[in-house]
């Protein structure tokens, strides 16, 4: 219903004259003829004097002019809307606009714009900018203000603020950038959580069987009297104390989840046979427990043998660093025989008095944030995974997102087959309900609806398609990036060499000549050999590189670097090594952009046509096709455009390398219409550093 002009200038705190100049500067001409002002316009016109009054609101005067301006007009609005209310009834008091806090809790999210913060705590917004002002901070009502700041004014204002747990976004989710996830802002609301325990050490001398032993020992017998299943990991009860331990051994799966962005591990227990001592395993083990920077307790395993001698072993950890507390360091000790069982109650006490050091805490009442240890498809069950909770409870029928899985708490059961309704911190359960298994190290998170966890299961699949890898390896254009705007102090290095001649002449030439360069260099693995998967792993566990001094460095591993994102360089001269890292530390190695021209594939068929996206089939013709390459589309010999290849399939299955002469599926990306008889020209653009 159109407003009468004298209605609506009042409405807005203006003469009718002074409203039609305005609208008039506004561009809204009310015409000369009319008296009334029609709904749309005066909605229009409302927007946009609100949004004058702010935009005109240069300093802070100004800006706290418009806003009691704004609160003006709108206190006349609603006495207005009480008037009119209240025409031809009983005169109703039109109650004044009070602003108090309500003195509960109020829970925002990590940033918050004035305006929100106002409408929550129910105070006026010009009381939140004065408060702001007086702590120095300059800001106006839509402006987002983050969780510290409003907690450091909060106080004056009388409201409690509460951070609101927010889901993260799935680009955290799928880096597995656990920090948000687990913050808490409330010490209080921190209870002590389990130790979680990964065993590591050099092959055969006795992780299972440890791991075994103290499985067998310790378990709390069930009522289910259930058979123990191997789930990937069980928790032990030591006087009245839980100890988690992931039933994995060795460093490589400890590393994969790393190397995912997954910390799931809060104690190393390094195995060294008694008769045997270091071996190159137990050095990639202590590197490895080193670079994720979590506490080692060793046990000296085998002590039953005859040439067990504790001592050697002590001796040789020196070497890494590992001082025995006998010997004044502060490497716990403890000497075992994972085979008789004995020493074990000793090692799990010393597990116990580390992890009270280390304060270990979580908040069990809040949504679950878990990782996955081990997950498969049962045939029976369907998806099946076991998941060690990081923070919160997880409850039957939770909805979940899992990496780029979602679905429901089904089932849920611990380690003796046991059903379970909930667990809190520290704990793992096998869990079902999951549309497919995830992978190791994926992060699960409780989300509102199974609605949600299914969009942002579709969001973070998207981003893997899109080659966000799931993983924490920083490629050498980031590293250079990084150096330059200064956020990256130290590169961290594996460096292989094939002698350990050579492997000490490059550790002690890098220590001496790249000793003045502002950005550090960190060897934080080096041994003797070709490059493995292992290096690569902790490479990118890291976010660091590999080096290689005359070593050979496999396709199979060449292939993890890339699927990793870490840089693998070889050398065998060392002063082109130097050089290159020199260079590099000084964020002075350009890239090259090389193109590299994969292969020549023909539209057979159009299968999907959507908004920038097409499904077609193909035929390869020469080379080879392969997803996430850059496409030039080929009309007759005219080339039309260009795209994206953003996936290949072959049946229903993505897979990475189509060859010449296979029918496959492509999804396209691009802004073009492909036609059948369309030819591709597929190939990718790298950025290749002159030599590292
Ligand atoms: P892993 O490769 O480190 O997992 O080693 P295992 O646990 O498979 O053990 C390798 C071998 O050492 C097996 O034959 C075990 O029985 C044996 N073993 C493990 N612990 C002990 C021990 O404390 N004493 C003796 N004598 N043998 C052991």
């Amino acid at each position: 219903m159109p407003i009468p002009i004298i209605q609506f200038s009042k409405k807005v705190g203006m003469t009718p004259e002074q409203l039609r100049a305005r609208s008039t500067a506004l561009g809204f001409d009310i015409p000369s003829d009319s008296n009334e002002v029609d709904d749309d316009l005066a909605e229009l016109l409302e927007e946009e004097f609100e949004k004058e009054a702010s935009d005109t609101a240069d300093s802070y005067d100004d800006m706290v002019a418009a806003e009691m301006e704004k609160e003006m007009i709108k206190a006349q609005r609603k006495q207005m809307a009480g008037t009119v209310k209240s025409k031809g009834s009983k005169s109703v008091q039109v109650q004044e606009v009070v602003h108090r806090a309500t003195g509960d809790v109020v829970e925002i999210p990590d940033s918050i714009s004035v305006k929100e913060l106002a409408e929550k705590s129910n105070l006026s917004p010009i009381k939140i900018i004065g408060e702001l002002m007086k702590n120095g901070i300059l800001a106006n009502i839509n402006q987002q203000i983050d969780f510290e700041t409003a907690h450091i004014i909060s106080g004056d204002l009388g409201i409690k603020l509460k951070r609101k747990h927010s889901a993260a976004s799935s680009e955290e989710l799928l880096s597995g950038d656990l920090d948000k996830l687990l913050h808490e802002d409330d010490p209080s609301v921190l209870e002590k959580r389990a130790p979680v325990i990964s065993i590591m050490g050099h092959v055969d001398h006795g992780k299972t069987k440890l791991l075994d032993t103290i499985r067998d020992a310790n378990v709390v017998a069930t009522e289910s009297g259930g058979i123990t299943q191997h789930i990937g990991a069980y928790q032990v009860e030591k006087n009245g104390n839980k100890i988690t331990f992931l039933d994995t051994p060795g460093h490589e799966a400890f590393t994969a989840m790393r190397a995912r962005g997954a910390r799931a591990t809060d104690i190393a227990i390094l195995v060294v046979a008694a008769d045997e001592g270091v071996k190159p395993q137990t050095i990639e083990a202590i590197n490895h427990a080193k670079a994720a920077g979590i506490p080692i307790i060793v046990a000296i395993n085998k002590m039953d043998k005859e040439g067990a001698n504790p001592d050697r072993v002590k001796g040789e950890l020196g070497e890494y660093e590992l001082i025995p507390e006998d010997w004044g360091g502060d490497t716990p000790m403890v000497p075992v025989s994972a085979l008789h069982g004995e020493g074990i109650d000793g090692l799990l006490d010393t597990i116990l008095i580390v992890a009270e050091m280390q304060e270990l805490k979580a908040n069990a009442s809040r949504p679950a944030v878990g990782t996955v240890v081990e997950a498969h498809l049962d045939p029976s069950v369907g998806s099946v995974a076991t998941i060690l909770i990081n923070t919160g409870t997880l409850k039957i029928m939770d909805p979940v997102v899992v990496g780029s899985t979602s679905g429901r708490i089904k089932i849920m059961q611990d380690h003796t087959g046991k059903r379970l309704k909930s667990i809190g911190p520290s704990a793992v359960a096998r869990i079902a309900g999951l549309s497919t298994p995830p992978q190791a190290g994926d992060i699960l998170q409780v989300v509102s609806s199974e609605k949600v966890a299914r969009q942002k299961a579709e969001e973070i699949s998207e981003l893997i398609q899109e080659g966000k890898m799931q993983n924490m390896g920083m490629g050498l254009s980031e590293m250079i990036s990084a150096i330059k705007e200064g956020s990256l102090k130290s590169v961290k290095v594996v460096l292989k060499a094939d002698t350990k001649g050579s492997l000490e002449a490059i550790k002690q030439s890098i220590a001496k000549e790249l000793k003045s360069t502002e950005v550090a260099v960190r060897i934080i693995h080096s041994g003797v050999g070709n490059v493995t998967e292992s290096d690569v792993t902790m490479a990118a566990a890291s976010a660091g590189i590999v080096i290689g001094f005359h070593t050979e460095v496999s396709a199979h591993v060449s292939r993890v670097a890339e699927r990793h994102h870490t840089e693998v360089a070889t050398y065998t001269i060392i002063y082109e090594l130097l050089d290159d890292l020199r260079k590099l530390l000084s964020g002075l190695l350009e890239p090259e952009e090389v193109i590299n021209e994969l292969g020549t594939c023909q539209v057979l068929k159009i299968f999907f046509t959507g908004k920038g996206e097409m499904v077609v089939g193909c035929k390869v013709l020469e080379g080879y096709a392969s997803a996430k390459s850059r496409i030039r589309v080929f009309r007759g010999d005219e080339m039309i455009g260009e795209g994206e290849a953003v996936a290949v399939k072959l049946v229903n299955e993505d897979v990475d390398r189509v060859e010449k002469g296979t029918d496959f599926g492509l999804r396209f990306k691009g802004k073009l219409k492909i036609e059948e008889g369309d030819k591709f020209e597929l190939y990718r653009k790298e950025l290749r550093h002159k030599t590292l």
